[in-house]
This record gives C-alpha cells, sequence and structure tokens, in this order.
C-alpha cells in the first residue's frame, strides 16, 4: 500500500480523460469505491486517499450538483441547536470550524454576526447565549462575543431597520464558497493519488455467491459505455438520493431521509453594505434566519420545508419566496422586493430518519450523522452537515478499515491542508478562492488579451476561470462552469444567462466540442438560468431536473 504522502509527491491534475483511462485500465479491487461526489463522498475520497488507500469515487452529475453547492456558506457551531440544547453537536461543529478555517484559509474565512435586538430581553438572553458558544469553541474560538450599544450596533450594520432597534449581539462564525471547497477537496483526494469522475453513474450492484457486495456496474454518462468496478468496501454518500443507491443492493430497503428544502434569495450588496452578517435567530414561525454578505452580494435564507421526492433543481414554494422577503423587509432598511432578486436557488437537506428496523446494523456515531451497513455489506454514511464533512469522513474510513480488512492506518485530515492552502490568500483579489492556483489562472489570462477579459461588468469572473476550470477542475458542461467551478448563475442568473454562448465557446474550444454541441448547451442552460430568475408571483421559479 503506497502512502498518501508517497502519491502526493506525484500531482496529478483533475483530468477526467486520464481517470476514466486509470478505471478502465483498473485489474484489481480498489480499497474504496464512494459513489456520490458531494462534501461527503469528497471527504471520504481525502480521508481514504491521504491514508494511502486506493480510492474510486464515481459521481453521477457534477461534483456538487446535489445539496453541496446550495448550502447558507456557512462554517459554523450551528446557534440553533445550541437552543435546542445538542451540546456535543456544536462541540463537533465549533471544532470542525476550526480546523477548516486552518487548513484551508483560501476559502475559509471568519464572519462577525449581529444579533439585531428589538426588545429588553434579547441583549441578556442572545449575550449569554453566545458566551456558552465562545466557550464551547474553547480554542477554536473565532472572536469574542459581546453586546453592542444601539450605536455600534447601526455601525456595524447600516442599512438595518433601526424603528424600535434597541441594540445588538456580536458573534462570529465561519463563511466559505461551498462548491469551491468541495473541487478543492476533489483535488486534494486526486493530489493524494484518488480516482474522481463526474458523470459517471453508480447503476447496478454485483454481489457474489453469500449475497455479499462485490463489484458495480458504473455508467460512463459522457460515452454511454457500462463497465464492472470492484472494492473492498463500498461507501455509498450520496445525500438526498441514499434510499435509492441502498436500493441498488438491496431492493426492499426502507427509507432512511426525509428531504426537507431550503431557498435562497441573493440580493445586491446595497441592502446589506458593512461586513457584518445579520442573524434573525426567531422568525414569525420561529426559524432561524441569515443575511449575509457573499461574494459582493447579500445571500438571505433559509426555509425548512419538508418534501416528498428528491430531485436536483427542487422548486422554490411561493410561500417560501414571500417568507424570505417578508422577515428581509422586517429587518432591512431598504424593503426588498422581488424584482431585487438576483438569483434564487433551492438545496435539500438530507435529513436521517431511522432506516427500517432489524435490517441491519445501524450506529449513529454521533446525533450529527449516522453510518449503516446493510446485509450486502454497503456502507451508507449521511446527515450532518457541510462544516462536519471532516469529522464524518474520518469516522467512515475508520469503520470501512474493519468492513473491509484493510490495514490500519491512521487518519491524518485534522492537520491535511486543503489543495490551494494559501495563507494570506486575500492579497490574491478575485482569484482569493483559488488559493495557489490563483497563479496558473493568470498565467491562462496572460496567454491572450481575451482571456484576461471580464465576462460580463455584473459578474467578477475573468474568461481565464472557465478555461482553466475546463483544463484543471473537470468542467464538462455550462452548468458545471457557471453553476460550480465560478459561482455566476448563484451571483446574477440575468447576467450569467447573457454570457452563456461566449461561455460555451470556451469550453468547446477546450474540450474539442462542435458547433452542436455549443447550441445544445447554451439551449440546456437557459431552460437552467430561467429557473434561477425570480419572475412575477404567479410565474414558476425552479424547477424540473436539469
Ligand atoms: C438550504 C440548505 C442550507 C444549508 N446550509 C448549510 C450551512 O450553511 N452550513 C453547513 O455546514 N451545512 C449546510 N447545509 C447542509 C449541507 O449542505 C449538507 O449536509 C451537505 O451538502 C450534504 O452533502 P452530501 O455529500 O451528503 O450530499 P450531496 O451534496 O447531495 O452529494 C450527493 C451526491 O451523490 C450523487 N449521486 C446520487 N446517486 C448517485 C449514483 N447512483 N452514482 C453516483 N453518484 C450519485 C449526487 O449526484 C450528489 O452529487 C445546508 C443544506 C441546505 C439544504
Amino acid at each position: 500500500m503506497p502512502s498518501g504522502a508517497q502519491k502526493a509527491g506525484t500531482k496529478l491534475r483533475m483530468k477526467r480523460d486520464e481517470m476514466m483511462r486509470r478505471i478502465k485500465s483498473r485489474t484489481t479491487p480498489w480499497d474504496i469505491i464512494i459513489i456520490g461526489g458531494g462534501a461527503v463522498g469528497a471527504g471520504v475520497a481525502v480521508d481514504a486517499s491521504s491514508r494511502g488507500f486506493d480510492v474510486l469515487l464515481v459521481e453521477r452529475e457534477d461534483f456538487g450538483k446535489g445539496t453541496s453547492s446550495r448550502s447558507t456558506k456557512l462554517v459554523h457551531g450551528g446557534v440553533r441547536y445550541l437552543e435546542q440544547g445538542n451540546i456535543s453537536l456544536v462541540m463537533e461543529a465549533l471544532k470542525e470550524r476550526g480546523l477548516l478555517l486552518r487548513n484551508a484559509p483560501h476559502i475559509v474565512h471568519d464572519l462577525p454576526f449581529v444579533v439585531p435586538n428589538y426588545s429588553w430581553w434579547e441583549a441578556p438572553f442572545y449575550g449569554i447565549g453566545m458566551k456558552v458558544y465562545d466557550l464551547l469553541a474553547g480554542k477554536y474560538n473565532f472572536g469574542r462575543s459581546r453586546i453592542m450599544s444601539l450605536t455600534e450596533t447601526m455601525e456595524r450594520l447600516p442599512t438595518i431597520q433601526r424603528e424600535g432597534l434597541r441594540g445588538g449581539v456580536l458573534y462570529h462564525d465561519g463563511q466559505f464558497d461551498d462548491a469551491r471547497l468541495l473541487t478543492h477537496l476533489i483535488a486534494t483526494a486526486v493530489d493524494h493519488g484518488a480516482t474522481a469522475v463526474n458523470y459517471v453513474e453508480a447503476v447496478e450492484a454485483l454481489k457474489d455467491d453469500q449475497g455479499f457486495l462485490s463489484g458495480m456496474i458504473i455508467e460512463d454518462r459522457e460515452a454511454h459505455e457500462r463497465l464492472a468496478v470492484h472494492a473492498k468496501v463500498f461507501v455509498n454518500a450520496t445525500g438526498i438520493f441514499t434510499d435509492e443507491t441502498r436500493r441498488l443492493a438491496q431492493p426492499d430497503a426502507k427509507s432512511m431521509v426525509s428531504p426537507s428544502q431550503g431557498i435562497h434569495l441573493v440580493l445586491d450588496r446595497s441592502f446589506l453594505t458593512g461586513d457584518n452578517a445579520i442573524m434573525v435567530p426567531r422568525t414569525s414561525d420561529g426559524r432561524v434566519l441569515f443575511a449575509i454578505p457573499w461574494h459582493d452580494r447579500t445571500l438571505v435564507g433559509t426555509t425548512d420545508t419538508a418534501i416528498g421526492e428528491p430531485s436536483y433543481e427542487p422548486l422554490a414554494l411561493e410561500e417560501e419566496i414571500e417568507f424570505v422577503l417578508d422577515t428581509a423587509r422586517d429587518y432591512l432598511s431598504r424593503p426588498p422586493s422581488r424584482a431585487d432578486v438576483l438569483s434564487i436557488y433551492v438545496g435539500i437537506r438530507p435529513l436521517v430518519s431511522a432506516p427500517g428496523g432489524g435490517q441491519g446494523k445501524t450506529s449513529a456515531l454521533s446525533r450529527g450523522h449516522t453510518i449503516h451497513i446493510d446485509e450486502s455489506g454497503l456502507m451508507t454514511i449521511v446527515g450532518g452537515k457541510w462544516t462536519t464533512y471532516r469529522h464524518m469522513a474520518e469516522d467512515c474510513v475508520d469503520h470501512a478499515i474493519t468492513l473491509g480488512g484493510l490495514p490500519d492506518a491512521p487518519c491524518v485530515t485534522a492537520d491535511l491542508k486543503i489543495h490551494g492552502y494559501h495563507p494570506n490568500a486575500g492579497e490574491l483579489g478575485t482569484l482569493a478562492v483559488y488559493g495557489t492556483d490563483a497563479e496558473k489562472i493568470r498565467e491562462i489570462a496572460s496567454e491572450n488579451p481575451r482571456l484576461a477579459e471580464k465576462l460580463h461588468p455584473d459578474l467578477p469572473y475573468i474568461a481565464a476561470e472557465i478555461v482553466w476550470s475546463a483544463r484543471c477542475e473537470m468542467s464538462r458542461t455550462l452548468d458545471d462552469a457557471l453553476a460550480r467551478r465560478t459561482r455566476a448563475l448563484l451571483l446574477n442568473a440575468r447576467a450569467t444567462h447573457a454570457i452563456a454562448p461566449r461561455v460555451a465557446r470556451l469550453l468547446a474550444e477546450e474540450l474539442g466540442r462542435d458547433e452542436t454541441w455549443i447550441a445544445a448547451q447554451v439551449k440546456c442552460f437557459t431552460a437552467l438560468a430561467k429557473q434561477y430568475i425570480l419572475g412575477p408571483a404567479a410565474e414558476p421559479t425552479a424547477g424540473g431536473r436539469a
């Protein structure tokens, strides 16, 4: 077994052709095959490959196309869980928040939050609550919380609704770019020798004479080819699609995931000026709502609505949109309307319900996530949150070692720097989130003056970022490049729609595609972008699987 460090020496870029070549030429079983390329699957790939295991990760859409690109972008302990008395979950998340800031300072940063106080009791109540939050963070604390005067609250939140405002409580949490972190996690796993590929779906389980899972049929959705892959352990990290994947191995598996959706509205930055976020701890219906500065926009959300079937592009309900707008109007001096919404995006949480009794061994390793091994030996990991992906992955690989009889190797991710690590990424300007890769994007930009041009005056991206994403981050479609490698679609859906033809041409040049491909991509992306544009109340806002 080569060590992760040995493999790390041979830096391999994220190249899809190379990944497929490796899969096809493989003659021995992999140590671990991971199904699903969201936060959890990518975390498991990083953990297992950095312990020195041979890892294959397959993702049927794009990395992060599921829930992991649709979060509120917070690396947080979860003040809400504190109120519920879930101390262990908060402590776990606060520790992970600290580790993530240390290992990925180019993607994660400290963000001051203000709980605005309009009633006399809120300052002492939330002031004490946030002190407990500080204490639980211990050495991983981002900054001390404190009760603020009315004057300071208004200075920190120049656009807060001032009528009735008495002051505020300041505390600190983490913020990140979810899809960018995911890309860098996949790159980290690849740096450590993992094979990871998008647009490859696990479609069928193969079992041995005793009914144990021995292989999977996977389908390359670009080449429309199927092939068998074998491994000592299979990890199902398919989030909201967990039950569908479990049923590949065990058709009668009972549901263990209850999907719940949340929406976010993206507004112009002028709605929330300054460098502080607003946390509304109790909305009219008892939820938590955030207004956050993100990539020079204002992000407002989210909701928590139980839904039936999971999908990639779920519908925002009218009542969710009205709820978020109404709550924002209560707290922002300039009330946002539907016409102010630059983009709307919807994600689905993979909440865990108890798996069917007597179907196998279920161990709730923490109150945040669940690892379940079914009768065929398929290991499922689900639940938790983005913030705790590293801890979830560690638990998962520890169990995989036992299940697959793999050589014992300690987890090293608590101190593992994430790909692109840069301690002072701020000096890289708009390319900060790429960390050390920013240098290579600048090199691409210097190849041709057109590649140094901004794609749109209302978006922060240059053409070289698209080229980079196709060359070294496995962008295969307009959606990949514009929704996840860059975050253009989330920042301004109309502007992003306008640049689609130009970006399709850039991708086509890199990927060797023809005019027919360009036309098909633009058509498909146009339909998708419309779902992120908020129309008048009666019109649909998001829907259909892209
Ligand atoms: C609205 C909202 C806000 C949130 N905000 C935060 C936050 O601020 N902070 C935080 O810490 N957490 C947050 N979360 C939670 C966090 O986003 C999720 O816990 C996390 O992204 C789940 O990751 P996952 O890998 O389990 O799922 P996913 O990201 O959905 O990944 C699963 C992947 O499996 C793939 N897949 C499915 N079937 C197959 C197959 N057969 N073959 C191959 N691949 C397959 C899918 O395409 C998908 O990409 C939020 C969640 C929501 C919904």
